[in-house]
């Protein structure tokens, strides 16, 4: 067992304030800490004088996904991605679907634990292509996941983050230098959702957007979890997805996923499928090549067309890949034009299954 000592590592993103507190400058929450307190997320602190994470090495539990769950529909498809996440998050969304680990405050019940070489090795013998720092914000455990990605990269796995992107200038561009492939989620499109409804900002999440277009080569996605009532009005749709066109082009994908009442928003009922659909049919009129619905079963609106010609280039029934007419270079097989993407020679073969791994049980 990694004690707790162990756990906790040194960061560089903070500075002093007059009044002797420290300011954790990670996230734009901003926590002004005095010496024992931790932050929004729980798991950054400050320690003698410095902020630390606390969480290094530990995890809420390791699972292989197919990585279409993240969601990602154009990142090596069809492959097994070795997933986990830790505990804590730095927004405070009323209708989080995970609250069981991004509210968790008792770090010392994480289920499962290791090094980030050992994360690495597990995952390549389990035939892995890539590691998702997932299930909560990765953003707020940079340093463990950092040191994950430089233990993948060495035996060539990918790395990808699933993120509210909600980070400060400085730390974005080392958190996206490890990083191979993300989804962002976007939340919504007004500041009063997100700071009524996540308790932090809109325009950082942009930053995060506009960042990962114009300043890297991440491959990345976006997720907008529809909430009816809240953030699925025809107009804020269209907002968001010519938003998007203008200012990140046409070949970014977007997810628009269901909704379940869960944590603090048990009143809401779940997203109806015509609202999915309808979202997907706003972005594809705005210009968005590739637009997705999913937490439904909804094979048109979940497989990948050819924007050229229209042939469906990737088939999906749930997880399961039912079709696939991309060449070897990721191209259509009936008219050539290339899907945008990071695609294998040929379509990965993991399908639907979720495989939970005990890290306990491997040397
Ligand atoms: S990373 Fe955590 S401690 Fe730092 S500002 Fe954000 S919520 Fe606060
Ligand atoms: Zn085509």
């Amino acid at each position: 067992m990694i004690s707790d000592h162990e756990a906790t590592v040194a960061t560089e993103y903070w500075h002093v304030l007059d009044d002797g507190r420290i300011q954790c400058d990670l996230c734009p929450r901003y926590c002004k800490l005095h010496e024992g307190q931790h932050g929004l997320c729980f798991v950054r602190a400050n320690e003698n004088d410095a902020i630390v994470l606390t969480t290094y090495g530990r995890s809420s539990g390791f699972c292989i996904d197919p990585i279409e769950k993240k969601p990602l529909n154009h990142f090596l498809p069809g492959s097994p991605v070795f997933s986990f996440g830790t505990a804590g998050c730095n927004l405070a969304c009323k209708f989080c679907q995970n609250w069981d680990i991004s509210k968790s405050r008792e770090i010392r019940t994480l289920a499962d634990e290791a090094m980030p070489d050992k994360i690495a090795r597990v995952a390549a013998a389990e035939g892995c292509r890539s590691v998702a720092y997932t299930y909560n914000d990765p953003v707020i455990f940079l340093e463990y996941a950092r040191d994950v990605a430089h233990e993948c990269h060495k035996l060539g796995l990918k790395s990808v983050a699933v993120t509210a992107g909600y980070i400060c200038d400085e730390p974005r561009k080392e958190f996206f230098s490890f990083i191979d492939a993300a989804n962002v989620d976007l939340k919504g499109f007004t500041e009063d959702f997100y700071w009524k409804i996540t308790g932090g900002h809109l325009q950082p999440i942009l930053d995060t957007l506009l960042y990962l277009k114009n300043e890297t080569d991440v491959w990345f996605e976006t997720t907008t979890l529809l909430i009816p009532g809240k953030n699925d009005s025809p107009e804020e749709l269209d907002n968001m997805t010519r938003w998007v066109v203008d200012n990140l082009g046409p070949d970014v994908p977007m997810h628009f996923t269901a909704f379940h009442p869960d944590w603090k928003m048990l009143d809401i009922p779940a997203t109806p499928e015509a609202t999915l659909k309808k979202a997907r049919d706003i972005a594809m009129a705005n210009g968005v090549r590739y637009a997705y619905t999913g937490n439904v079963h909804d094979k048109a609106g979940q497989s990948t067309y050819c924007h050229h010609c229209g042939q469906c280039l990737i088939g999906r029934d749930w997880y399961i890949l039912s079709e696939w007419n991309l060449d070897e270079h990721g191209c259509c097989t009936a008219c050539g034009t290339r899907c945008a993407g990071v695609f294998a020679e040929h379509a990965g073969d993991w399908g639907a299954r979720r495989k939970p791994i005990y890290m306990a049980s491997h040397a």
